[in-house]
């Protein structure tokens, strides 16, 4: 638990964090939600109140038996989002810096430092001065500052919001690249669920302070643990429900559309207290017909072109509904369709 002098709340309740070997491990959530803190906490740049931190087995922080390990005995490598390299320098002073204390060699450092270029593709630029380099050149300099004194975990605060949507897509697949080829644990700081899901072995999703799911990017997104997670983690139609039955091994329910079949969920169902997602590539548009289990008439409201897909509004009956279709439909704005939702297709939240 982390409280900021002078705050009425905790910036960071009672959370779990754990970061297996060689897994990287995103915190995902919405501005001011405590994943910075959380992360500084870990570096030893913030003091929770209380709890306990370890680091490869070892106890650096502990409130109960006053273990406060400092920040540079910690053995972590920390990328920030402004680079923080250092502009008098160049691209190999940089590296090396955090090998100044300590007693190695030159020759070690020299060694260390060109693996570490090697690793993130710089060893041609080592003597350019850190200035006269592009943003991505930038981040590669950080992540080879972060990885030359070989930490036990690496640290990512926001590494690639300063880079062009491009280069952040270049950029993330290099970290994991080097993350997984080093096997070393990371655990990085984003609110952009895209790349959480690209990146991780693990994604915890935090909102005010707390843990609410934790899982593999695929479960999070299939199967999320609740509204919240749902709709911060891509794009689903979601639909409140009332007089849920249990139907032919199926449940039917009332929503907004009309009637509605989804499957049984052991660990959701017992009250009316569930919502129903349905992921927007999980709705299909069908020739016009008549209404019939999760089929329902409807007219596109509009359809706009993605490049991989169309984007369609539906009206059925008031209800707009989203729709991902092919990039081979031609759905037009004012077109007579079918929305179709196979029910197995359909994930019920807890409200
Ligand atoms: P962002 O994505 O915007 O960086 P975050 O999820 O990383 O957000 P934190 O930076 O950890 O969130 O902030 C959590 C809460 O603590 C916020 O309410 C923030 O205003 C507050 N906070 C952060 N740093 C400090 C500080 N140094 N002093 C006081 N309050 C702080």
């Amino acid at each position: 638990m982390k409280t900021y002098r002078g705050a009425t709340e905790p910036a960071v309740k009672g959370i779990d964090v754990e970061v297996p070997d060689g897994e990287l491990v995103t915190l995902l959530g919405p501005s001011g939600c405590g994943k910075t803190t959380t992360l500084r906490c870990i570096a030893g740049l913030e003091s929770p109140d209380e709890g306990r931190i370890r680091i490869g087995g070892r106890t650096v922080f502990s409130s109960e038996e006053r273990i406060r390990v400092p920040t540079n005995r910690r053995n972590t490598g920390m990328v920030f989002q402004s680079y923080a390299i250092w502009p008098h320098m160049t691209v190999l002073e940089n590296v090396a810096y955090p090998l100044r204390v300590g007693r190695i060699s030159k020759s070690e450092v020299r060694q260390r430092v060109n693996d570490a270029l090697d690793l993130v593709g710089l060893s041609e630029l080592a003597d350019r001065p850190a200035p006269n380099l592009s943003g991505g050149q930038q981040q590669r300099v950080a992540l080879a500052r972060a990885l030359v004194s070989e930490p036990e975990v690496l640290l990512f605060d926001e590494p690639l919001s300063n880079l062009d949507a491009q280069l952040r897509e270049s950029m993330r697949q290099e970290i994991r690249e080097v993350q997984q080829r080093l096997g070393i644990a990371a655990l990085y700081v984003t609110h952009d669920q895209t790349e959480a899901l690209a990146i991780s072995d693990q994604v915890i999703v935090m909102s005010d302070g707390e843990i609410l799911d934790i899982g593999p990017p695929q479960r999070i997104y299939e199967r999320p643990s609740s509204h919240f997670v749902a709709e911060f983690i891509g794009l689903a139609n979601i639909f409140e429900v009332a007089d849920v039955k249990e139907d032919g091994g199926l449940m039917t329910a009332r929503c907004d559309l009309g009637t509605i079949r989804f499957p049984r969920d052991p660990g959701a169902l017992s009250s009316d207290e569930v919502s129903v997602l349905v992921r927007l590539e999980d709705v299909s548009l069908e020739a016009p017909g008549p209404s019939s289990e999760n089929r329902w008439p409807g007219r596109i409201i509009s359809a706009l072109f993605l490049g991989t897909l169309w984007d369609c509004f539906v009206d059925v009956d008031g209800v707009r509904v989203r729709a991902h279709v092919p990039r081979t439909a031609q759905p037009k704005a004012g077109d007579a369709v079918t929305v179709c939702i196979r029910p197995e297709d359909c994930v019920t939240l807890l409200r």
